[in-house]
């Protein structure tokens, strides 16, 4: 009988299979679609015929678990990190935010000084709201952070787990340990109630928020922006740097399925699982779409988390575990690729303040002929997140809107002819990271003893991102192994504070 099975084949499960596999496992994974990669992946678009990623995908330099994946898999070298970010501005001002020599929390400081997109009361107020979230932090550590126990010490099959089940981390902290504090809080009252102009908040926090957490900042938990923010930009001197694929996405999972076979597993496409069934308050098989069922000793899970509560038997699916899961909402991201006759900008990418379009990436001048820019021609991709309001509209207003805003950013554009567009909209790209979600993301041991879970949605510490995804699969193998009496270590620490961070109370040790 197979060892492990894994079901779904985007990163959390791609993670887990590989760190399984590596702990001298055999597994197999079953996943429904013939392409692995899931919400982070690359297709070949029915009517345009371009290979294409559903949409840009961005890590950061504080994700040290995706790229210890990337490393076990050998496709590390594909991410090119970026130390400076461009911001381009509602007047086509182009402003650089970059490293200097000061320790951190000062080291983006000089760069940030001189941005053209804001005064200096804004800049004023970005400098408080900053002192105020690393006191922010600083105190929930103090106070009942659910930080400093690693998946591996967690005993979590109540929903209470998510506390214990976080790694150590910059985390948001869950409802269950906040105590005293007072109740969740969004971000956008937090800035209200910490003086942020209007200004800061729309050309400094929301290019870097609401593409970091894909909600608005009306809808976002403070303690997860704030987290966030504090992680990336402050604690450590690499956190903030923009890690992007030289590669289409699909390409750097492609050594899996080597990876895994050579390990004594196998990867099986179009195997879509219709159910899973229990027995004995242990998980007993899964049917798959073609009728069959199989077995194996443990299971691991990651599915998104609406599918796996409809897989479950309905008696599992009612116990709190799942079905606080309810409560989850999510919120969507549209990509729009569009192509071009000639270059259009020198920039190898940008966040974009004050427009419908957050960020643009010149994917020809960054791909190296992965992806192709028609001859001399120019390939963007635009990323819009929490694009609640272009769910519904219809795709040529949506590549109209698009290039309205590209036309008044970079004025090539209106010279160049556009020579095909596409429109990819994910309506559930990440859960919602609305106040008390936290609450809600159960820890990675179900309460069946032989079924692990894992997803970007399950309690990792961090927002929905590809990092949550890995961890949250790294978190999943160690409790799988865990049950077999093997208790190393897979999740990698965080990044640790520097510079003055390192002083801060409450941050000292992380
Ligand atoms: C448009 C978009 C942009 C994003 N941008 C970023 C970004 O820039 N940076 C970042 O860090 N994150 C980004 N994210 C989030 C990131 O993609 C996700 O957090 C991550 O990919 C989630 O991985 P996962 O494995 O948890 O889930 P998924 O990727 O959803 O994997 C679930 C897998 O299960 C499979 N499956 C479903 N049902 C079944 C079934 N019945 N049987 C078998 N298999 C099944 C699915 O096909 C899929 O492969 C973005 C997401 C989207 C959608």
């Amino acid at each position: 009988m197979t060892q492990v099975i894994v079901i779904g084949g985007g990163l959390a499960g791609l993670a887990g299979a590989v760190a399984l596999a590596d702990a001298g496992l055999q597994v197999e994974l079953y996943e429904r679609r013939p392409i692995l990669g899931g919400r982070a992946t690359s297709f070949i678009h029915p009517s345009s015929g371009e290979r294409v990623d559903n949409c840009q995908h961005v890590l950061l330099g504080c994700c040290v678990n995706l790229v210890d994946f990337y490393t076990r898999l050998g496709v590390a070298e594909h991410i090119d990190f970026h130390e400076d970010i461009p911001f381009i501005d509602e007047s086509s001002r182009v402003s650089v935010i970059g490293p200097s020599a000061l320790p951190p929390p000062l080291h983006l400081l000089p760069s940030f000084l001189r941005l053209k997109t804001m005064g200096i009361r804004d800049k004023l107020s970005i400098v408080r709201n900053v002192i105020g979230m690393i006191r922010h932090v600083a105190k929930l550590q103090r106070t009942g952070y659910p930080s400093v126990a690693p998946a591996s010490s967690a005993s979590p099959t109540t929903p209470a787990a998510p506390a214990s089940a976080a790694p150590a981390s910059v985390a948001p902290a869950s409802v269950a340990s906040r105590g005293a504090e007072p109740s969740p809080v969004t971000m956008a009252a937090w800035f209200d109630a910490h003086g942020a102009t209007k200004r800061a908040v729309e050309a400094f926090w929301k290019p870097f928020l609401i593409s970091a957490l894909n909600d608005e900042m009306d809808d976002i938990d403070a303690d997860y922006g704030i987290g966030t923010a504090v992680r990336a930009m402050l604690l450590n001197r690499s956190g903030y740097e923009v890690g992007l694929p030289a590669v289409p996405l699909g390409d750097l999972y492609a050594p899996c399925i080597d990876y895994i076979e050579q390990r004594g597993g196998r990867v099986l496409f179009n195997r879509g699982v219709t159910g899973i069934s229990v027995h004995d308050g242990k998980v007993a098989s899964i049917s798959l779409q073609d009728g069959s069922s199989v077995e194996a000793g443990a299971y691991l899970s990651a599915l998104p988390f609406d599918v796996l509560c409809r897989l479950l038997p309905k008696s599992q699916a009612s116990d709190p575990y799942f079905s606080m899961l309810d409560g989850l909402s999510v919120s969507p991201i549209t990509a729009v690729h569009v192509w071009f006759d000639r270059p259009v900008t020198e920039l190898g990418y940008a966040a974009v303040i004050g427009r419908r379009i957050q960020w643009i990436f010149n994917q020809s001048s960054r791909h190296a002929g992965a992806f192709s820019a028609d001859n001399g021609g120019a390939y963007l991709g635009l990323v819009v997140s929490a694009s609640d309001d272009w769910m519904k509209t219809p795709r040529q207003v949506i590549i109209d809107q698009a290039m309205e805003d590209l036309e008044s950013l970079l004025p090539a554009v209106r010279q160049a002819k556009l020579l095909k567009a596409i429109v990819v909209k994910e309506g559930r790209a990440t859960f919602a990271p609305r106040p008390g979600c936290d609450a809600l993301r159960p820890g990675p041991s179900s309460p069946l003893p032989n079924f692990s879970i894992a997803g970007d949605w399950v309690q990792t510490g961090w927002p929905a991102t590809m990092e949550s995804a890995v961890r949250s699969g790294y978190q999943a193998a160690e409790v799988l192994l865990r049950t077999r009496g093997v208790r190393t270590p897979i999740l990698k620490p965080d990044l640790p504070a520097e510079g003055l961070m390192k002083w801060v109370t409450g941050l000292r040790g992380f």
